[in-house]
């Protein structure tokens, strides 16, 4: 018996060894400017809960996102690898009776990783990964859905939309009326589900559909943009407000319930401001949402984990939402399928500083199955396209893509190009299209 008892003893110490596995929070805004947090400069849009969070952790200065828009970053993301590989290029259509336009079901998901090695995993927000039942967040790994199944919603109950836009709002395959501000809804959820933890180590996305047109803010987040004459930057910077309030709920409710430390916490956006549209800013960023220039695919990137991570710092290497995957199975000990072939990295003992060197060599882009790419390497940038010569440009020295320096650099360019098309080789047509121009583009 006493040896018993001392075996057990040892086997719980042992267990009080182990440190806790975090909890891991992704929040993904919709299309943000690079430069509309104060994070990075902003100055007529007040973030304090962002920026709270940037203090809290690492701001990542060349923070990517897969894709220059909504739906083939979040495939990504899910996916943990380059969206064109299994064909995701494009934003599927609202078609529930498709089957085809959405994230292929051969695809192992972050959620299901995460759900397999214990974690209890939702989802609250927007989805945009297929509108077909055998598509929804319930059969991709998330035990709980709340949110908008579509690319895009209307915020304000009882305001008109086009398309999906005025669908009820989904709560685990159920319809629900949408009977809040839908900023709000959000928020509620969420918190709910991190009140609702107790055991487990936790997993959930809280993906916004702001600050994403139409453009309807909250009244009282308008009140806190006053200052802003320009009617379209003061309804958008209110959606931006209404974001960062619900960051502030989100990371209250962690610290309520003892998860402020051991939570990992990453903040993006899909893919960069549409700055035409919104009058939203890239900063001094060329370019914007749908263009493979740093503005369409730079964005304002957080990562925090205040139990583990250096403080209130930056971290410049080159950093991709493709690494959220990676990451959260290192986190987890997950068992990942070896087909799944994860092509992110696990970001901790870079961003930790126990690991020196940059993250990635390369990061890739592509679009309309080869319309437009990219390519990252180091500091140079390839930018390619079916219709002009190619572009070069040296980040470190001229990070707004103003130089062109494909003619003073043949050499490096045909290196680039060769590099680019190894990458494509394992890449497929797109499965689908994006619905038409002027018909819920996104
Ligand atoms: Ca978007």
């Amino acid at each position: 018996m006493k040896r018993v008892s001392f075996l057990l003893v040892a086997l719980l110490q042992g267990a009080a060894q182990e440190p806790a596995r975090p909890n891991i929070l992704i929040l993904v805004a919709d299309d943000l400017g690079y430069a509309d947090v104060g994070f990075n400069g902003c100055t007529d849009i007040p973030t304090p809960n962002l920026d709270r969070l940037a203090k809290a952790g690492l701001r990542c200065t060349q923070g990517y996102v897969s894709h220059p828009f909504c739906s083939p970053t979040r495939a990504g993301l899910l996916a943990g690898r380059c969206q064109q590989r299994f064909g995701h290029e494009n934003n599927p259509a609202w078609l529930p009776n498709d089957p085809v336009a959405g994230l292929p079901l051969s695809q192992f998901t972050i959620a299901q990783a995460l759900k397999s090695a214990g974690y209890a995993t939702g989802l609250v927000g927007k989805w945009h990964l297929g509108a077909h039942p055998s598509l929804h967040p319930n059969r991709r790994g998330f035990d709980d859905y709340y949110g908008i199944l579509g690319g895009g919603h209307v915020y304000t109950p009882g305001a008109k939309g086009g398309g999906e836009y005025t669908i009820p709002i989904d709560r685990n395959g159920k319809p629900e009326p949408h009977d809040g501000y839908l900023t709000d809804l959000f928020t509620r959820e969420a918190v709910a589900f991190i009140r609702r933890q107790e055991k487990k180590p936790w997993f959930l996305m809280l993906t916004y559909n702001a600050p994403h047109t139409p453009l309807q803010p909250h009244p009282r987040h308008l009140e806190l943009l006053k200052g802003i004459p320009e009617e379209p930057r003061r309804n958008y910077g209110a959606l931006v407000a209404g974001v960062d309030e619900s960051v502030g709920g989100v990371m209250a409710a962690l610290s309520e319930k003892g998860f402020a430390q051991n939570t990992l916490v990453f903040f993006i956006s899909d893919n960069g401001g549409p700055t035409g549209v919104t009058r939203c800013s890239n900063g001094p960023l060329k370019g914007a949402k749908g263009q493979v220039y740093e503005g369409g695919i730079r964005v304002p990137f957080l990562v925090s984990w205040p139990e583990r991570l250096p403080k209130g710092g930056d971290y410049a290497p080159p950093v991709s939402s493709l690494d959220f995957y990676a990451t959260a199975a290192a986190l987890a000990g997950a068992a990942v399928p070896a087909e799944q072939r994860l092509e992110g990295v696990n970001l901790i003992p870079h961003l930790s500083g126990e690991k020196p060197g940059a993250p990635h060599e390369c990061l890739f882009w592509r679009t309309g199955g080869g319309a437009s790419g990219a390519l990252r390497e180091g500091r140079w940038k390839l930018v390619r396209s079916r219709t002009a010569a190619p572009e070069l440009y040296d980040l470190e020295a001229d990070p707004g893509e103003a130089r062109n320096l494909a003619a003073a650099e043949p050499e490096r360019v045909k290196a680039m190009e060769e590099a680019y098309a190894v990458w494509d080789r394992d890449n497929v047509a797109p499965l689908f299209e994006s619905p038409k121009a002027g018909k819920s583009k996104k």
